[in-house]
C-alpha cells in the first residue's frame, strides 16, 4: 500500500504491539511485535520530510531517515533497506536498542502535540524485511587486497570496522577473549532487548564474508599486542570497558552482593543453554529472593528486568537522583515499572548487613537535589535523619564502568591514555599513540551506546584504510626511487 506523506494529523502514532506485562515477566522473548507492511508503510507517512531533519542530526549515525520513511511509505522497501544501510552497519540491531527517545525520536519535530515518528521500529522493520527477502548480503568485496588487518575486540565497534575493512578487500582477522562474537551484544544486553539470534545471523554473514574469528584469544595474554602489529598491516582495539565501579560501603564483602555484569552474563550464557556453576548453585540466580538493584543507567534497568523473568520475589532500584535525572532511558524504566520493579528514587546505599556471611538487608538513606555539578547534573545530598533498613536476599551492584589499565594488560608503556584510562587517539585519525594501532568504540569514549561504537567503527575502518594506503604509496614510490 503506497501512502502519502504528511499524515502525523490524521494517523496517530503507533508502536508495535507491546506483550502484556504479565506474559513478558515470564519468558525472556523480545517485548514488541513485529510491525506488518501496512502499519510500517502508515506509520512511516506520518513524517513530515523536513528541510532540516532534527531528527538525522541527532542520529549518531547520521542516518537518512527521511528517504527511507518515504520509501517505506510508498512501499519501494528494497531502496529503502539499501538507503538505511549504507550508513547503519546493523540498522536491525540500533532500531531495537538505540534509546531512539534521547537520539532521533527525541528530536522528530512533530513531536510537540503528534508524538514522534516511530523511527527506531520502522528500521527495525524495514532489515527484518530486508533479511526475510534474502537482500542482506555477506560483506564481500569487489577486489581482494593482500593487506591484513587485526581487530581486538568483537563488540559492536570492532564488528562495524571489520565489515567496512571486509568490503574493501582486506584480509580481517578479529580476535576477542569470548567464546561468542558480540562483546555486550551477547553477553550484557538482555534477550528481551536484543534476540541473540539477531546477533548470531550479523555472526555468520560475517563469517561468510571471510572474516576470521579468533576465539578464546585474550590479547596481552594468549597473544600479545607487539606480534598482531608484526602480523597486521593496521590494528584496531576495540575492547569496551569492564571494570565494574565499586562501593565502598560497610558490609560489601557478604555473600550474595554481585557484579551486575557477572549477573547479567549468567542470565545470558543460561539463556544461549551453557552451564554456568554460579547460576546453577543460585548465588547468580534471582529466583525466589528480595533483589535491590543499585543504580540508574541501563545496566540496571537490565538487571531489575531480568531478575523478574527469573521469579524475583521482589525487585527495587536504588537510584540517588530523581526520575528526571537517571541516565538510563526513561522508556525503560516505563517497562520496567510496567513488569513490576519498584523504584526508589533519591535514595542511596549506607551498607550492608547480613547474617552467617550472607547479605539480609541493606541501610540506606534518603536524598535531596542540590544545585548542578560541573556536569550540569543536580548534585543529590543526603536528607539528615532519613536512614531506613531494606531487607534483601540478593544485591546487584550496577554503578558504571571504567577501562581497564590497557597499558598493562597489554605491556606496552607507551599507549597512551586519559585521565579516565580510555584510548587517547587523534581524533581525525582514529590513531593510538602506537603508530598503526587504532582504537573505536566504550575503550576511547567510556561507557556510551551501541550506535557510537558502530559509528566509530565505521570511521576507524576508514581512517585505517587511508593508513594502509598512504603507506602503500610511500612504499611504491622508495621503490620507483
Ligand atoms: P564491547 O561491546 O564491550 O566489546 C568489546 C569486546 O572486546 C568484548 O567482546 C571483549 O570480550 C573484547 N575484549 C576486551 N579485552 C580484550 C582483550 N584483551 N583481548 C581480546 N578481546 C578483548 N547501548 C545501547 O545503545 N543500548 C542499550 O540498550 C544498551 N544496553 C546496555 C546494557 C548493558 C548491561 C551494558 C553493559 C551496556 C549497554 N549498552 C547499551 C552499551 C553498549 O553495549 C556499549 O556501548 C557497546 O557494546 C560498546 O561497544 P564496543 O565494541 O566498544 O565494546
Ligand atoms: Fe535512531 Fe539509532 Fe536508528 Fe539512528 S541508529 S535512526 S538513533 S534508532
Ligand atoms: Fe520526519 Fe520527524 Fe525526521 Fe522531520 S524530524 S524528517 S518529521 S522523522
Amino acid at each position: 500500500m503506497a501512502e502519502q506523506m504528511l499524515k502525523f494529523v490524521s494517523v496517530p502514532q503507533r508502536m508495535p504491539d507491546k506483550r502484556p506485562a504479565d506474559q513478558r515477566r515470564r519468558d525472556f522473548g523480545e517485548i514488541y511485535q513485529a510491525f506488518s507492511t501496512d502499519q510500517a508503510a502508515q506509520q512511516s507517512s506520518r513524517c513530515s520530510q523536513c528541510g532540516v531533519p532534527f531528527c538525522q542530526v541527532h542520529c549518531p549515525l547520521g542516518n537518512n531517515i527521511p528517504d527511507w520513511l518515504k520509501l517505506t511509505a510508498e512501499g519501494r522497501l528494497e531502496e529503502a533497506y539499501e538507503t538505511a544501510q549504507a550508513t547503519n552497519t546493523f540498522p536491525e540491531i540500533c532500531g531495537r536498542i538505540c534509546p531512539q527517545d534521547r537520539l532521533c525520536e527525541g528530536n522528530c519535530v512533530i513531536e510537540k502535540g503528534f508524538e514522534a515518528v516511530t523511527i527506531g521500529s520502522i528500521e527495525k522493520y524495514i532489515t527484518e524485511n530486508a533479511f526475510e527477502m534474502g537482500w542482506v548480503k555477506p560483506p564481500k568485496p569487489r577486489r581482494e587486497r593482500k593487506e591484513s588487518v587485526g581487530i581486538v575486540g568483537a563488540g559492536p565497534a570492532g564488528l562495524a570496522a571489520a565489515d567496512m575493512l571486509r568490503r574493501m578487500g582486506y584480509q580481517v582477522t578479529v580476535y576477542d577473549r569470548y567464546d561468542r562474537v558480540g562483546g555486550l551484544l551477547i553477553y550484557g544486553i538482555p534477550n528481551f532487548k536484543l534476540e541473540k539470534q539477531a546477533v548470531e545471523r550479523r555472526t555468520k554473514l560475517l563469517v561468510e564474508g571471510g572474516i576470521r574469528f579468533e576465539l578464546n584469544c585474550e590479547v596481552g595474554r594468549d597473544v600479545s599486542l607487539a606480534t598482531l602489529r608484526d602480523r597486521h598491516a593496521a590494528v584496531l582495539v576495540a575492547t569496551g570497558v569492564y571494570r565494574a565501579r565499586e562501593l565502598a560501603a560497610p558490609g560489601r564483602e557478604l555473600g550474595n552482593i554481585v557484579p551486575a555484569m557477572d549477573y547479567l552474563t549468567a542470565s545470558n550464557r543460561t539463556g544461549l543453554g551453557d552451564a554456568v556453576p554460579a547460576f546453577a548453585d543460585g548465588t547468580l540466580d534471582a529466583e525466589g529472593k528480595r533483589v535491590v538493584v543499585i543504580g540508574g543507567g541501563d545496566t540496571a534497568m537490565d538487571c531489575v528486568r531480568t531478575a523478574v523473568r527469573q521469579g524475583a520475589k521482589s525487585v527495587q532500584c536504588l537510584y540517588r537522583r530523581d526520575r528526571a535525572n537517571m541516565p538510563g532511558s526513561l522508556r525503560e524504566v516505563k517497562h520496567a515499572e510496567e513488569e513490576g520493579v519498584e523504584f526508589l528514587w533519591l535514595t542511596q546505599p549506607l551498607g550492608f548487613r547480613g547474617r552467617t556471611g550472607k547479605l539480609t538487608k541493606l541501610k540506606v538513606q534518603r536524598m535531596k537535589l542540590g544545585l548542578a555539578d560541573a556536569a550540569g547534573r543536580a548534585a543529590p545530598k543526603p536528607v539528615e535523619g532519613s536512614e531506613f533498613d531494606l531487607k534483601a536476599d540478593l544485591a546487584i551492584l550496577a554503578l558504571g564502568f571504567d577501562p581497564e589499565d590497557l597499558p598493562a594488560m597489554f605491556a606496552d608503556p607507551d599507549l597512551a591514555v586519559t585521565r579516565a584510562g580510555t584510548l587517547k587517539i587523534d581524533f581525525r585519525k582514529f590513531e593510538t599513540s602506537l603508530p598503526g594501532v587504532f582504537a573505536a568504540g566504550d575503550i576511547v569514549r567510556g561507557a556510551s551506546l551501541v550506535v557510537w561504537a558502530i559509528r566509530d567503527g565505521r570511521d576507524a575502518a576508514q581512517a585505517m584504510h587511508r593508513y594502509i594506503s598512504a603507506r602503500a604509496m610511500s612504499g611504491a614510490a622508495l621503490a620507483a626511487e
